[in-house]
């Protein structure tokens, strides 16, 4: 599968996806709490079985249950890989469908600093591996879901593209108020991820299809990209102390017309759906055409706001002068400071002059780790410097808008852009 087919998928769509893979499980007796990725390897009959019922309702992209198999918490987290995207394939081959395997990466499970301990460099040397792994499988995609931190999602985005040439897809996870775990908002996420190549971007999990809907519509004005949407069946009870989700069948199903209709070009399930909910939702969505193309404009995007980048020239941007003098003197303490204080008027751009600054690479990492998830205008940089670059592409969390300053070292400025999934602006 190449991007480009996949992309005509998408163009043609509705595509379906299959449902929940964990409570499906929870409902044949893997432990509350327990992973479900850990009955691959010891329950794989199981496995393949609801694999075969979603292909059997009609799923046309199943999701491998490798969801929480990383390094970080499994040693042999490569194995359970390979099993999961085996178990997969042979169901699709018993299926007799023409069906994609998405081997699916949920988080890594410890939040990347500043949010928590996990180094950024860990974090990508992880999904690293298992994105390796998994196309060493033979996975036709790769689906990287249920993200809730933006630093996160760069990370597993970048080492999908570096490590793989399967086309990728990825869903965040939002909450009742629309905002991942770190505050991002559904434009945010998909511009973000949108310019670190993912092929399609989305949500997943946190909410039911209704919540779900307003999510899609922020999404489809700031990206042109196709959108998945895989909630959950309604939001879930606690009763007697077990989660239960609900909606049925018949009401999961119905509202799939409506995120067709709110943008979504690929619709599916996640915690508390089943075959028979895919099934439904097929049903309902029979003869519904898929979202007209989006005529987003291209964005730039803060952790928390997104701008239009045609908006975008060196006068609209409120640039702050102290904090290039301030990292000369490797003082971050105070450029963070010149950042925050020029914040307060609410800019709608900051931009940060990095010319003639190489070396202080280790100060203004420190800068970036000090206002990352704190200050929320999207930034600009001018550099001349690709290290220089890098440094602040590396912590910066979201997407920003670049400025040459030398003709000398612009194309090495430019390739970090790509790298990065910065907006090269002149
Ligand atoms: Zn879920």
């Amino acid at each position: 599968m190449t991007k480009t087919d996949l992309c005509t998928l998408f163009a043609r769509g509705p595509v379906f996806f299959d449902g929940g893979m964990g409570t499906m499980l929870q409902a044949r007796g893997l432990a509350p709490g327990m992973g479900a990725e850990n009955w691959t390897m010891s329950h794989p009959q199981i496995v393949r079985q609801i694999h075969l019922d979603y292909l059997e309702a009609g799923a046309q992209i199943i999701k491998t249950n490798t969801f929480g198999a990383n390094p970080l918490h499994y040693p042999h987290f490569d194995e359970i890989i390979r099993c999961g995207i085996g178990l997969a394939k042979e169901a699709v081959e018993r299926s007799g469908r023409p069906a994609l395997v998405a081997y699916d990466a949920g988080p890594l499970g410890r939040m990347l600093r500043p949010l928590g301990p996990l180094d950024p460099d860990e974090a990508y040397g992880s999904y690293a591996d298992m994105m390796t792994c998994a196309e060493g499988a033979g996975a036709d995609l790769i689906l990287i879901e249920t993200q809730t931190d933006l630093a996160e999602m760069r990370e597993a985005l970048r080492a999908a593209r570096a490590a793989t040439r399967l086309p990728v897809m990825v869903t965040a996870t939002f909450d009742n108020a629309g905002r991942m775990l770190c505050g991002t908002p559904p434009e945010v996420s998909a511009v973000v991820a949108g310019s670190l190549g993912a092929v399609a971007v989305g949500a997943n999990c946190g909410t039911g299809a209704s919540d779900m809907i307003p999510l899609l519509a922020r999404m489809r004005r700031a990206t042109p990209l196709p959108l998945i949407s895989n909630p959950n069946a309604g939001l879930p009870q606690t009763v007697e102390g077990r989660l239960l989700y609900p909606e049925g069948p018949d009401l999961f199903g119905a509202r799939g017309p409506s995120l067709i209709a709110a943008g979504a070009s690929a619709v599916g399930g996640c915690c508390g759906t089943t075959p028979d909910c895919i099934r439904a939702l097929i049903e309902a969505c029979r003869g519904v055409s898929p979202p007209t193309a989006s005529s987003a404009p291209v964005m730039l995007a803060s952790d928390r706001v997104v701008f239009d980048a045609a908006l975008v020239t060196r006068s609209a941007v409120t640039w702050v002068d102290e904090v290039r003098g301030a990292l000369l003197n490797d003082d971050a303490d105070t450029a963070a400071e010149a950042l925050s204080d020029a914040a307060e008027d609410e800019p709608s751009l900051m931009g940060l002059n990095l010319c003639g600054a190489a070396g202080h690479e280790a100060a203004l990492g420190a800068l970036l780790s000090q206002i990352t998830y704190m200050i929320h205008t999207p930034l600009c940089v001018t550099a001349d410097d690709a290290a220089m670059l890098r440094a602040f592409l590396r912590g910066y969390v979201g997407r920003a808008g670049v400025f040459g300053c030398s003709a000398a070292h612009e194309a090495e400025c430019r390739a970090v852009c790509r790298e990065w999934g910065a907006l090269w602006l002149s």
